[in-house]
């Protein structure tokens, strides 16, 4: 990591001020310094149930405890199907159903501890398996569904899954030319999918998982787990690389919770909608988990991106608060404001974005178009729960991640020449972003990888990767990943930086930034520009838009080569992969592409 690098200019944005009475409901987080000075992650334990004897379950707080109580008949899920047809589950209705699904696990011989793979569509099986598996003690791996033989067989095997919970199709898809490979793999559990599944039953160890649930006891006492067993195995996105196995335990759900009250600002009458698939962290984190604890009505979309789809369902359903990520966002404002016409989205009063830098006009787009700003946090699979934030209470510095969630004691750091971290504590000054550990959804470990595990660690911090900055008033600005970042004659470039400058131009619909590789300078800045609709891919362009990136942002950071790209790689939760873009640039090999969106 090189020494910090002084700011000098500013960022050229507006805040966003909140006041007081702008809001219709009070946030829970009233107020950011009162609620950090306060917190304690003892009293958010309290909030919780908790097992007798000190034992925690994360599927108890999330259904148990509501269906027992006073939002028995209240709906945990509306899953919406293709044509939109909802599927109601209430509390009481998933109580029974998870409970069945526990007992089937144990009566197919399934042990507390064994890890159960889900790969599905976003039917109301997955999340019924998501939360039945925790009740039994497993452990619970989502998949995304359109993830191919390849990076299914290396996950399942990484993680020696016992149970695959998927559908026919995508059994035949995707599963059966590979099971010869899994040899940890004992059950194969088939969700309805409208298919026949006949032929696949004749192949040992795979079920209907219908009958099987109808043949299991209606009630099954949750597994008594300690706070430290693990609940959760996650891959990360694999934007810098391979894809690691992250683990989690039950304890995070003290942070799943206590970060969805202050960010998410989750009330008890929400309806909330996170358009993650589970197979991402953010999820599995706050697409199951956080919302059931809250006890809020949630949405689940079967389908993947559609604007006009996206539009007429915050209204239909009355969505009051959203988490979605920068890549929808910039798809929404690509398609154009004309897609929301005739919609009513007055309810929406809380939106929220993760994964990836969201650029300063996406956040003013929000306020602009649904009369919020979009609340940028920051987090990874390793952190299990959101780590900094803008909160619905405070000002939004458009660009800002915000500032680290109570409970949490972030820092921006550096290496030293001897190895040592220290902090930096003059503002405005590029480091790497670091935490104190201890928080509760902490990762534990990654899966077969305890070198890297302990990498991870150093003189009382966790080292995320990320470069960011702090200002003076204490918000935290993404400058880049490590990897990514761009070292150019002296200078110290993050791709977001000059990625939003080019995004500012109305023609620009998306930007990728890397280094190449340049005898004189060390590296250059090249950026990969997709365009809008309308707009013409030729050098008139392209000295244009040269120009106007030379304009914001002089000419040690502006690039000096731009190409047109028809589609900039991104993984499958969206992000942009800068290092496929070097790695075609340069003509080198891809490296993992498992996470690769396809077509992309
Ligand atoms: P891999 O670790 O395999 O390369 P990944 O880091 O993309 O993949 P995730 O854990 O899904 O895997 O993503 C976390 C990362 O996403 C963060 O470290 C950060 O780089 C980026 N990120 C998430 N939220 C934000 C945000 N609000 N602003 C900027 N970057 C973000
Ligand atoms: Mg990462």
């Amino acid at each position: 990591m090189p020494a910090g690098l002084q700011r000098t200019a500013p960022m050229a944005w507006d805040v966003i001020h909140k006041t007081a009475h702008a809001a219709s409901v009070t946030p829970l987080l009233a107020d950011y310094a009162s609620a950090r000075r306060d917190f304690r992650w003892s009293d958010a334990r309290a909030q919780l149930d908790g097992l007798s004897g000190g034992a925690l379950n994360i599927a108890h707080e999330a259904v148990d405890r509501h269906a027992a109580g006073t939002r028995a008949h209240k709906v945990a899920l509306r899953c919406l199907a293709r044509d939109r047809a909802p599927r109601e589950v209430t509390y009481t209705q998933l109580r029974e159903l998870t409970d069945r699904f526990a007992g089937t696990l144990r009566s197919l011989g399934i042990a507390r501890g064994e890890r159960v793979f889900v790969l599905s569509e976003r039917i109301p099986e997955l999340y019924i398996a998501a939360l039945g598996t925790l009740k039994a003690g497993c452990v619970l791996s989502p998949l995304f569904s359109a993830f191919g033989p390849e990076p299914i067989k290396a996950r399942m095997n990484l993680g020696s899954g016992a149970v695959l919970v998927t559908t026919p199709t995508l059994y035949r898809r995707k599963v059966a030319s590979i099971r010869a490979e899994l040899p940890t793999l004992r059950h194969v559990l088939l969700a309805d999918d409208g298919s026949d599944a006949t032929d696949l039953l004749q192949q040992p160890g795979v079920h209907l998982l219908a009958p099987l649930l109808d043949a299991a006891a209606p009630a099954f006492a949750v597994a008594a787990t300690a706070p430290e067993d693990m609940a959760l195995l996650h891959f990360t996105s694999g934007t810098t690389g391979k894809p690691k196995g992250v683990v989690h335990v039950h304890e995070a759900v003290v942070a799943h919770a206590a970060s969805a009250r202050f960010v998410l600002d989750l009330h008890d009458d929400d309806i909330f909608w996170c358009t993650a698939d589970p197979g991402w962290v953010t999820g599995t984190s706050y697409g199951i988990v956080a919302p059931l604890v809250l006890g809020v009505t949630m949405i689940v979309d079967r389908e993947e991106f559609d604007a006009r789809r996206w539009y007429q369902l915050l209204q239909d359903e009355k969505v009051t608060v959203w988490y979605t990520a920068p890549t929808a966002i910039r798809m929404l404002m690509k398609v154009g404001a004309d897609a929301a016409k005739g919609c009513d989205l007055s309810r929406l009063r809380h939106l929220c974005s993760v994964g990836e830098p969201l650029n300063p006009d996406a956040v003013v787009w929000g306020q602009q178009t649904f009369g919020v700003p979009f609340h940028d946090n920051w987090w990874q699979t390793e952190t299990g729960a959101i780590m900094i934030a803008n909160y619905a209470s405070m000002d939004v510095r458009p660009g800002s991640m915000g500032k680290p969630v109570p409970g949490i004691d972030a820092g921006i750091v550096r290496r030293t020449e001897d190895g040592r971290v220290e902090e930096i504590t003059a503002p405005d000054t590029d480091g790497e972003l670091a935490l104190r550990p201890g928080w509760p959804s902490m990762f534990r470990a990654y899966l077969n990888n305890e070198e890297r595990y302990r990498q991870a660690f150093a003189d009382g911090w966790y080292l995320s990767g990320d470069l960011a900055r702090r200002d003076a008033d204490g918000y935290y600005w993404f400058v880049g990943r490590a990897d990514d970042v761009i070292k150019s004659a002296g200078h110290l470039i993050g791709p977001f930086e000059v990625e939003s400058a080019l995004m500012e131009h109305p023609a620009v619909a998306g930007a990728g930034v890397i280094g190449k590789p340049d005898a004189v300078v060390g590296e250059i800045v090249k950026a990969f520009v997709e365009l809008r609709a309308g707009h013409e891919a030729d050098e008139t362009m392209r000295r244009a838009l040269l120009g106007f990136a030379r304009t914001r942002l002089g000419p040690a950071v502006a690039p000096k080569e731009i190409a047109f790209i028809e589609r900039l790689p991104r993984t499958r939760s969206g992000k942009i992969m800068r290092r496929l873009l070097k790695a075609r640039e340069l003509g080198l090999p891809e490296g993992d592409t498992s996470t690769l969106e396809s077509g992309a």
